[in-house]
């Protein structure tokens, strides 16, 4: 089977072709119109979706080269992400795939996160544990089969992502901050200031006491010194990733060893973060697991990953009609 995929949850336009669950070409445009808003802009999405989706379509097809009737299935994000966005690429999946005749398949954003863990070796045998981390989700899934997925934890309240870009929009780093705060952190010293790590139950997770406390602290010292964050840009970016990083890997941790799973991974844009990178190692190392990191192309959002759920929905036959309509929020398995 060939598949065309779309992804238009957010602010990148992506499109891939999949052949029996090989990606043979992964297309991403990145919105750039919202720097200078220091945030997405969920109406200038939608009309960016629309400038770029026919290109990146054109060239997804091209690189892999096969042609256009080729395609038996078309499946694009049915949900979670911004409504504009997600009506963009749904649109013109039902089109495309009218116009070829072929099925439409519908497919949930974070467990195509999860899977594309599957696009190339070395694949997670089942059960696998995944922490997803991106720009609106924290959660710690259990994974039995491709599709068969539940969320044991996740954040009550921010992302772990947003926490990145919130606290560097407070270092006046521009959006989105996320990779800024690695790129500094790399020559800082992660133990020179301390942030509280919040008590929360089970294997959920909250990021919005540590930006508060990141608030206060630059406040307070900015007061005292204004080149404070100036001069202490790598120490502060260190030690808010290092906080970060702990208060995921912990709760990994627990979950890991109350279910006694293995088989452990990071999905979703944060994953590209070199220290929860460098983490997953280390506790990989200490507790026995074998662990599994996406290359960067497919942490942060990418239609590969929505191809190869696509793919093992197909394997099942399900297949979506007309009628599908996004959503800006679902479970797991209002879709197919
Ligand atoms: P969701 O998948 O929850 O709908 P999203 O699609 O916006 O949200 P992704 O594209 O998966 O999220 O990830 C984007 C997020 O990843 C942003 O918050 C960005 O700052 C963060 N991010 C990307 N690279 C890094 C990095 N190296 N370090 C920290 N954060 C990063
Ligand atoms: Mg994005
Ligand atoms: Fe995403």
């Amino acid at each position: 089977n060939v598949i065309l995929a779309i992804e238009s949850s957010c602010d990148e336009t992506s499109a891939a072709i999949v052949c029996d669950g090989q990606v043979q070409s992964n297309i991403i445009a990145t919105q750039k119109v919202h720097e200078q808003y220091g945030g997405v802009v969920p109406e200038l999405a939608s009309r960016a979706h629309l400038q770029h989706i026919v290109p990146v379509v054109d060239q997804a097809i091209k690189t892999a080269g096969i042609a256009k009737d080729a395609i038996t299935a078309v499946a694009f994000t049915q949900a979670p992400g911004l409504i504009g966005s997600l009506l963009v690429g749904s649109g013109f999946a039902k089109a495309f795939a009218q116009s070829l005749n072929v099925p439409l398949i519908a497919v949930h954003h974070m467990q195509a996160h999860v899977l594309a863990h599957w696009i190339e070796d070395p694949k997670p045998a089942f059960p696998f544990l995944c922490l997803t981390v991106s720009g609106g989700h924290t959660q710690i899934v259990l994974c039995r089969s491709h599709l068969d997925m539940e969320i044991i934890g996740e954040t009550l309240d921010d992302a772990a992502g947003e926490a990145f870009d919130k606290i560097a929009k407070m270092l006046q780093l521009p959006y989105p901050g996320g990779p800024l705060v690695d790129k500094y952190a790399k020559t800082g010293n992660p133990e020179r200031f301390a942030f509280p790590i919040p008590e929360i139950r089970e294997y959920d997770f909250s990021f919005s006491g540590i930006k508060t406390s990141v608030l206060y602290f630059l406040q307070k010292q900015v007061k005292e010194n204004p080149e404070f964050v100036a001069e202490n840009l790598a120490d502060i970016c260190a030690s808010v990733q290092h906080t970060i990083v702990k208060t995921l890997m912990k709760k990994l941790e627990k979950a890991a060893r109350h279910l006694k799973i293995k088989e452990i991974g990071i999905a979703g844009g944060v994953s590209a973060n070199s220290g929860l990178r460098a983490a997953l190692e280390a506790y990989g190392a200490k507790n026995g697991w074998k662990v599994y990191l996406p290359k960067f192309e497919y942490c942060t959002d990418n239609a590969a990953m929505i191809g190869i759920t696509a793919y093992y929905k197909m394997l099942l036959q399900q297949f979506t009609d007309l009628s599908a309509v996004p959503s800006a929020r679902t479970q797991w398995d209002q879709n197919g």
